[in-house]
C-alpha cells in the first residue's frame, strides 16, 4: 500500500534570503544615522567593496543598486553598439540590458547538458556588426570562458558575463568574476548572497573603476563638469550594511546547502527520467539553485504535471527559464528567435525545475519533497 505522504504545514519556496541577526543591523544603522552620510561612496559602501574583493578574488569591483543597472552600465562601458550575442535562457534582466543600450540581442542556442551558451553555435551568428557577447553561468555553471575568449579575440567582441547565479563560484581556484571583460554579479534578495537590492560589477581593467564611477553617479567628474550621460546607478550606505551583515552568514548558509545537495542527490538518486546539471571537477560550485530535469517519456509524467502537483503539497517550484527570452512579444519577431534556429533551448526550457533550497530547510524536508516528488511517477 502506498504511503500517505501530508502536504507541509507552510507553504516550502525556493528560496529564502538570509536574514542576519536584526540588532546587528540596527547597530549599523545607527551608525550610518550618526553619521548622516546615506549614499555616494560612504563608510559601508567602501568597507562591503574591500570585503567581496577579498571574497570573490577580485582584482577590481564596482558596486551598484542592482544587477540590471549594472549589467546596463557594464554594456555602456564597453560601447557595446548593433548587435550582442546572448542566450534566451536567462532572466529577462539579460537581453533587456541590450536594450537599453539600443543594442539587438543574437540569440544562441544553448548546450543541453550545461544549459549554457553553445559555444559551437556563436560563430555562425557573428556579422559585421556584432560587437560583442553576453554569456550567462546559468544557474552557476561556468560557460565555456577560454573558447569564448578564442572567439573574442579572432572577432574583436568584448566578452560581458552574467554571474547572477555564481556568487562564490571558482574555477581552479580563480574567482569566476576574473574572466572576460566585465563581470556582473546580482545581490537581489532571492540570491544567495543580497544587500536587499543590489549588484556588483568586476574586471580586471583598472581603467574601469573611474569610468563606472562616472556612468553610475550621472557622468558627474565635479562640482564643475559632466562628462557624460550617466545613469543613477550607486549602491547606498544601508544596502551595503545589510551586505556587510549578510556576508557573515555566507558560509554557514553554504555549508547547510551543502548538506542539503547531497541530500536532493541521494534521494533522487537513479530515478529514471530525472537528471541533474553536470558537476565540473575543477569547479568550486554555485549553492543558488537546486535544479533538477525531468524526462517526461522515462518519468511518465511532465515538468508541468509536477510543478503543478507540488502545489497542493503546499510546495512551490519555479521553471526558470520558461518563458525562453526569445519567446517574449518584444523579441519573438528577431530573426535569431526562431525557434528552429534553437532546439537545445526550447527542449530544456520544457523540462527544468527549480527545487526547494535554502538553509532553514532539514534533510527530513528534502526527504519528503523526494518522496512527494516519486509518488507522482505513480499517481
Ligand atoms: C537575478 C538575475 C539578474 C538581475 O539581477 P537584479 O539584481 O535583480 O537586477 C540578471 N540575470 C540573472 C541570470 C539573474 O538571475
Amino acid at each position: 500500500m502506498l504511503e500517505k505522504i501530508m502536504p507541509f504545514k507552510k507553504p516550502i519556496y525556493i528560496t529564502r534570503p538570509i536574514l542576519p541577526d536584526l540588532n546587528k543591523v540596527v547597530e549599523k544603522l545607527t551608525k550610518i544615522w550618526n553619521s548622516k552620510w546615506l549614499s555616494n561612496n560612504g563608510y559601508q559602501h567602501n568597507l562591503l567593496e574591500k570585503k567581496l574583493l577579498k571574497y570573490l578574488k577580485v582584482p577590481f569591483l564596482s558596486l551598484f543598486n542592482n544587477g540590471t543597472t549594472a549589467l546596463i552600465t557594464a554594456c555602456k562601458c564597453l560601447d557595446l553598439k548593433y548587435e550582442v550575442i546572448t542566450t534566451p535562457f536567462t532572466f529577462p534582466a539579460t537581453p533587456n540590458a541590450l536594450i537599453w543600450n539600443n543594442i539587438k540581442p543574437i540569440f544562441c542556442d544553448i548546450n543541453p547538458k550545461t544549459m549554457n551558451i553553445d559555444v559551437d553555435k556563436i560563430e555562425s551568428l557573428i556579422s559585421t556588426k556584432t560587437t560583442g557577447i553576453l554569456a550567462v553561468h546559468v544557474f552557476g555553471t561556468p560557460c565555456k570562458i577560454n573558447r569564448i575568449e578564442q572567439i573574442a579575440k579572432k572577432y574583436r567582441l568584448k566578452i560581458i558575463y552574467d554571474a547572477a547565479h555564481s556568487f562564490g563560484v571558482e574555477i581552479d581556484g580563480k574567482g569566476i568574476g576574473n574572466f572576460g571583460d566585465i563581470t556582473m554579479f546580482s545581490f537581489h534578495a532571492t540570491k544567495l548572497f543580497h544587500t536587499c537590492e543590489g549588484g556588483a560589477l568586476t574586471y580586471n581593467n583598472m581603467d574601469f573603476n573611474k569610468e563606472l564611477a562616472l556612468l553610475k553617479n550621472f557622468g558627474i567628474k565635479n562640482e564643475n563638469e559632466v562628462i557624460l550621460p550617466g545613469l543613477n546607478g550607486k549602491m547606498n550606505e544601508i544596502q551595503a550594511a545589510i551586505g556587510i551583515c549578510v556576508l557573515e552568514y555566507i558560509e554557514e548558509e553554504i555549508y547547510k546547502r551543502q548538506i542539503l545537495y547531497s541530500a536532493y542527490k541521494n534521494f533522487l538518486n537513479n530515478i529514471e527520467g530525472i537528471s541533474f546539471i553536470d558537476e565540473l571537477p575543477n569547479v568550486k560550485k554555485s549553492y543558488q539553485y537546486f535544479v533538477i530535469k525531468i524526462n517526461e517519456k522515462n518519468f511518465g509524467k511532465s515538468r508541468d504535471y509536477i510543478y503543478e502537483n507540488f502545489k497542493s503539497y503546499n510546495i512551490f517550484t519555479r521553471k526558470y527559464f520558461f518563458p525562453l527570452c526569445s519567446e517574449y512579444p518584444f523579441y519573438k519577431n528577431l530573426p535569431s528567435a526562431n525557434p528552429k534556429l534553437l532546439p537545445n533551448a526550447h527542449k530544456i526550457v520544457d523540462e527544468v525545475l527549480t527545487m526547494p533550497f535554502y538553509g532553514e530547510l532539514y534533510v527530513e524536508d528534502i526527504e519528503n519533497i523526494c518522496k512527494i516528488l516519486k509518488s507522482f511517477r505513480n499517481s
